[in-house]
Formats: C-alpha cells, structure tokens, sequence
C-alpha cells in the first residue's frame, strides 16, 4: 500500500504550464518588475478562483482527517477483526486469506470515501474545470477501483508473506522487494494504466509541424528525444485544463502534451512548455523522484516497523489485532503510513517545488534563440493556466507549504517575466549561451 502512494501519486513527476492563441498582452511582454503584477484575474474570476480555493482547502483538510479516521474506525469498530475472521471462516492458508481480505478490505475503503470523490467531481463540474459527465465519470471510479485492487493484493499479499517469515526484518526485506517493485510500476504506468483513463497518441500524427519545431528545442538541449517519445493526451475529453508532464522509464520515458494546452496556447507558449518537460527528461527528475521514493520507503518502513508493533502491543487486544502478522494489522499498518504521508508531504512538496522551478529556469533558457521572447510567452502560459485552472493570486501560504508540488502560479509568472540571464553581464544557469 504504502509503496503504492509513491509509485502512483505523480505529483513529483507531472507538471503544469502554459498559455493561448492571443498575442500577450503589452503590460506582460514588459519585464520590469515596476509594472504591476506578472499574473492577475479580472474581479469576476477572483471572486470565482476564491471561492474554489476556499473548497478546495475544505476538501483537502476533510479529506485528510478522513485518512486517519477510517483506518480508526476499523479497527475501534472491530470491523478489520470481522474481515479477518470472515476471510479464516472461508479458507485457513493465510495467504489465501489475504485474497479475501485485501479486496474487501480495499473495497469497503473506496465505498466509504466515495461521498468525498463524489463532492471533488461536483467541485469540478460547478467550477467549470471538469466537463467529464457523471456516468464516465463512474467508470473511471470503477476502473480506479479495479485496478487499486490488483495492485493492493499483489503488493499486500507480498508484504504480509514477508512479514510471516521474518517478523524483526521484514521492513528490509520488503524494502529490497519495494525497489524493483517501483522500477516497473514507473516503467508501466504510461504502458498500462495511463492509457486505461485516457487517450494518447504520437504528437506526430495530428502535429507533425509542431514536432518539427519541438526537434529544434531538443537540438538545443543536447538530448535525443525520438519523435515516437512525444505524446498528445486528449484531456479535452474531460477538463478544461491544461497541462503537460514527463513520465515512464527506461524505454516508456515520455513527454505528454494535453491536447487542451494546445488548442489555448501559441506556438513559443507550447514550446516553453515542452522547455519545461524537457527539463525533468534531460536534468533526470524522474529517476531522481525514484531514488527519493526509495530512501522514504527504506525510512518509512522502518519507523512503521517499531510504531506497528508498539500499537499492536498496547492495543492489540482492544481492536483485536492479535499479532503484526494477522491480516488486521494491515489496517494499523495504513494508519501508521497515512500519518507518515501528512508529515512527509511538506518535505516532499518543498523538493517538488524546486525541482520544478528549476525546469521553469530549464524552459526559459532552452527556448532562447528559437522563442522570439521567452519572458513574454513563459509570463503569457502561466496567465492562461492559471485563469483555465481559476488559481488564486496569493494562496495562503502555509498551504503552499504543505501542499502545493508547483510554486504558485504568481510566483512563477513573475520569476519568468523579471528572468533574462541574456542581458549584459548575465549567466544563464543551463547553456553556455
Ligand atoms: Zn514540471
């Protein structure tokens, strides 16, 4: 499970830009910080961003205190107990068990969060980002479903047969499998589940122009980016949005345009885009993501070992978890991770923050000599996704803190309009030139 939150999340690895068809504006092309602010809403979007914002931040805060009062509320309620017992009334294997367990278990979850993913839909729907109708909508939640319950009886199943025969270094062993577990879990994302949600196709076929021009930019990089490794999403199909990220490994690595960012935005907008996703592909934020994953786990694992163990021995006979090995720890288990992941996201997203300004200052540079104005159409993409994605000017930021995987989108407007490391006496950080 918990190997799962890192493998699937994406939030290191996926991205966000962009910008529209219009020229920029003049007060945007100017690079003077003395000209107001680099990205603004009109009075009525404000008003409108500010309200999402507000239930966004209701959601995310419910949301959260939902993950520790469920995994709470099944073992208080002794319903991981009934689940145990009701997998060992059928078959006594343990491992077969698990096979009972795991989807009941995942299931009963997934039901009971349902009225949270039900109200995220409804918030996208109302505020006009979302235009995927309910009945997709469902379908999607069903293969999500379907899927997370491969994955989780797999990956459980795995962890508990380690836990049954090494109770004082299963977190190692576990960890060792966790490794190449999350090698292919990258590798196959784009392969096989990406396309279960979603449609891809090469960039090629519907922009070979495009392409073209997105060869240039990967010329100036030194990279080689075969044509067959630039995809377009059809993200129309369901959002609004815009958006565009690298993914995969190895062989599936990847660059993802949505199409969406293609229909609002120029060419040197989407080719400061593509900037940006060439700079996770060439400066290796994937694989850097990966080794990250990797020490977390190995932290992770650990901890949850001693704190696991401790919880079963003070509470063990109240929630009837008898033993770290009995199929009901699972549930402390995911107590122990979701607290794990709470604090851990302010470390992750600050590093995540970084690493994508970094591919902001990548973007910009990659570009220059091949972009007329760099500053103009990176200031022009941010204002186009931040007035489609209704993001507000001045998040609180504390939030930011703890939650924002990209600096807010003012931030990086105004870093772009007021960045020209060409001028006289300037260094840019990435090409000699
Ligand atoms: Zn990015």
């Amino acid at each position: 499970m918990f190997l799962l939150f890192f493998v699937f999340s994406g939030g290191l690895f996926s991205t966000a830009c962009f910008a529209q068809t219009a020229p920029a504006p003049a007060w945007q092309q100017a690079h003077s910080a003395t000209q107001g602010p680099a990205y603004s809403l009109t009075p009525e979007k404000l008003k409108r961003a500010e309200a999402l914002n507000r239930d966004e931040n209701w959601l995310w805060a419910i949301g959260t205190a939902w993950s520790l009062v469920y995994p709470l509320l099944f073992l208080r309620l002794h319903w991981a107990a009934g689940l145990r017992r009701f997998a060992a009334g059928i078959v006594s294997r343990p491992w077969v068990q698990g096979l009972i367990f795991l989807p009941l278990l995942i299931i009963a979850i997934r039901l009971l969060s349902l009225p949270l993913s039900l109200a995220g839909h409804h918030l996208g729907l109302a505020y006009g980002l979302s235009i995927e109708r309910w009945p997709a909508w469902f379908w999607d939640w069903t293969k999500g479903l379907l899927v997370s319950l491969a994955i989780s009886t797999l990956v459980g199943s795995l962890l508990f047969a380690i836990v049954r025969h090494s109770r004082r270094r299963w977190w190692l062993w576990f960890w060792l499998l966790s490794l190449p577990l999350m090698l292919a879990g990258v590798f196959a994302e784009p392969l096989i589940i990406d396309p279960l949600f979603n449609h891809f196709e090469p960039l090629s076929r519907s922009h070979p122009e495009l392409v073209a021009q997105l060869e240039r930019v990967v010329e100036r990089s030194g990279e080689r980016i075969p044509p067959n490794h630039m995809f377009l999403m059809r993200a129309s199909e369901k959002t609004t949005e815009m958006n565009a990220y690298v993914t995969g490994f190895g062989s599936s690595k990847r660059v993802v345009v949505w199409d969406t960012s293609l229909k609002k935005s120029s060419q040197d907008e989407v080719l400061f885009i593509f900037g940006h996703e060439l700079g996770h592909y060439v400066l290796g934020d994937v694989v850097h993501g990966l080794m990250m994953a990797a020490v977390g786990t190995l932290l992770a694992l650990w901890l949850a070992f001693h704190l696991v163990r401790k919880l079963v021995c003070l509470y063990g006979a109240s929630w009837e978890v008898p033993a770290v090995e009995d199929w009901s720890a699972v549930v402390v288990l995911m107590l122990v991770f979701h607290v794990f992941t709470l604090l851990s996201d302010p470390i992750d997203n600050t590093i995540s923050r970084y690493i994508e300004h970094r591919a902001d200052v990548y973007g910009q540079e990659v570009v220059h000599s091949i972009v007329p104005n760099p500053q103009a159409a990176a200031v022009h993409s941010f204002q186009t996704m931040g007035e489609e994605s209704l993001d507000i000017p001045d998040p609180n930021p504390g939030m930011v803190f703890w939650t924002y995987s990209h600096p807010p989108i003012s931030q990086r407007a105004e870093f772009a309009r007021d960045y020209d490391p060409w001028k006289v006496g300037g260094h840019s950080r990435f090409f000699s030139k």
